[in-house]
């Protein structure tokens, strides 16, 4: 198998902090913010930019947990789709900018049904997406506002995304037959 270092630990790292700058500076400061991450990586993800905006700003916004149902190891076969939104609650959504954070940005099929579910607890002023590594290959008219960095790829290659809190290591890479 052909693997492509896409991003390093230090620069998972470093996207990680500019995206937390870029956040920071669109919404002029942090209030009024929650984060979402998406089960799985996106949880992980979604807490280091929020302690990298609590750098930045001295005060760190809640994260909340979104699960898909598509998290899991065989997220090429897309089995099912169950959403379990048990961390959200509508005094976190109501009137708040959501950053919703996963891994991979690929269909946008993930991120339809986190905002179906988002806005199925309250009415947010907005909700912003942001991911570490957006693939290509939309299904649907879905973009990503902060990206770590865009890969383009074959539909049949994988991005492999590991991060130290799952997988006990930070990097992603592409990996084609
Ligand atoms: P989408 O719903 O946009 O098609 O796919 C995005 C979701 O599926 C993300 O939650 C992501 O974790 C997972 N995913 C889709 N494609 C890939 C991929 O190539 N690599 C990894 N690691 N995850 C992917
Ligand atoms: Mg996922």
């Amino acid at each position: 198998k052909n693997q492509a270092l896409l991003l390093d630990a230090d620069a998972i790292r470093r996207a990680l902090m500019r995206i937390a700058h870029e956040i920071v500076e669109r919404n002029h400061g942090v209030a009024n913010m929650t984060l979402v991450g998406i089960r799985r990586r996106g949880v992980p993800l979604a807490h280091r930019i929020a302690a990298n905006i609590g750098t930045i700003e001295g005060e760190v916004p809640p994260v909340g947990v979104l699960d898909i149902g598509l998290y899991r190891d065989d997220w090429e076969q897309r089995p099912f789709s169950n959403v379990d939104a048990t961390s959200l609650a509508p005094n976190r959504i109501n009137g708040q900018v959501v950053v919703l954070v996963d891994d991979v940005l690929f269909t946008g099929r993930t991120i339809r049904a986190a905002m179906d579910a988002v806005s199925d607890f309250g009415r947010p002023k907005a909700i912003q997406l942001a991911v570490l590594i957006d693939r290509g290959h939309r299904e649907l008219p879905i973009r990503a506002d902060y990206v770590g960095k865009n890969v383009p790829t074959a539909r049949a290659e994988r991005v492999y995304v590991k991060v130290q809190e799952v997988d006990g290591m930070d990097q992603a890479y592409l990996e084609r037959d």
